[in-house]
């Protein structure tokens, strides 16, 4: 399986959830009669008609989701995404290197794999490498065409690119797993809808690898030594109330500190709170809520 048509029985309608039809050059929906256009090789549109989520109390997300919703979907020369590594400073790359080593390890080998809010493909290009087929979702019109302009030079064949509401994604109960990364920063009421949605897109068997920023960045301030003075920072106790609400009751939980190596057995792990808590939930241990 390496492209959009052998992809397409996992596709469904945004709005509906009716199977998708392909074509040469868009998929249709038989039922609402919508086409979604193919915007270049394994690079598709499947947005729903209207903007889905609509959150009054996060003004500054909610301004931001509605901006990209807005942008036309086409192909952009140059386009470049936020957090790319190789345009940010070499500590805040190896950081997320990090990370991107500690997540690939937690993984199951399944035959397709879906990163939601995929942004600059930081988890993208090392998927590729370990994957029969990687899915690759964005709204963002620019962090899409950055990694499609990447793509498209490396060659790279096992990758699809969605560009999707995360609140109305195009799966309808068919992807075996997901990870959605250092996106559940926006407020309980964004992060029990994104998680209800991730719920509703994997399959019976299938598992979403989700985290948390903790405290963010600072160590002093994870040691209680600063104030948090941020709004959408977990510890441990709240991220897990916060799955909770969702109806998500049973997780693999994985703490992650990006100032050690994973791979190392560090005296700092056990003093030091983590800077990312990561959990990995199965739909069939969590399926009497979506
Ligand atoms: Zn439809």
């Amino acid at each position: 399986m390496n492209g959009l048509k052998e992809m397409t029985p996992l596709l469904s309608c945004p709005d509906d959830h009716s199977p998708l039809v392909a074509h040469s050059g868009h998929l249709s929906c038989p039922l609402c009669r919508r086409d979604y256009p193919v915007l270049g090789e394994n690079f598709i549109d499947l947005l729903p008609g209207s903007p889905s989520f609509n959150n009054g109390d996060n003004t500054g997300y909610q301004s931001y989701y509605q901006k990209e919703f807005s942008r036309k979907s086409r192909l952009i020369l140059n386009a470049r995404a936020w957090g790319r590594l190789d345009l940010n400073t070499a500590s805040w790359a190896k950081k997320r290197r990090r990370q991107v080593r500690f997540v690939s390890k937690l993984l199951s080998r399944t035959p397709v794999i879906c990163d939601i809010s995929a942004g600059a493909g930081t988890y993208t290009f090392d998927l590729v490498k370990r994957f029969p087929l990687v899915i690759h979702c964005d709204l963002s019109i620019v962090n899409l065409n950055d990694v499609y302009q990447r793509k498209q030079a490396q060659k790279i064949n096992n990758l699809v690119l969605i560009r999707c509401d995360y609140f109305k994604l195009p799966f309808n109960h068919s992807m075996p797993q997901l990870i959605c990364l250092d996106t559940l920063v926006r407020g309980q009421f964004h992060e029990i809808q994104l998680l209800s949605s991730l719920l509703s897109a994997v399959s019976k068997t299938g598992t979403i690898l989700a985290d948390f920023h903790n405290w963010w960045h600072n160590p002093l301030r994870r040691l209680g030594l600063l104030p948090n003075n941020f709004d959408t920072s977990y510890t441990q106790r709240q991220a897990e109330e916060l799955l909770k609400k969702s109806g998500i009751n049973a997780w693999d939980h994985y703490p992650f500190h990006q100032e050690i190596l994973p791979e190392a057995n560090s005296f700092l792990r056990k003093i030091l709170p983590p800077t990312r808590l990561l959990y990995i939930f199965r739909k069939h241990e969590n399926s009497a809520n979506s």
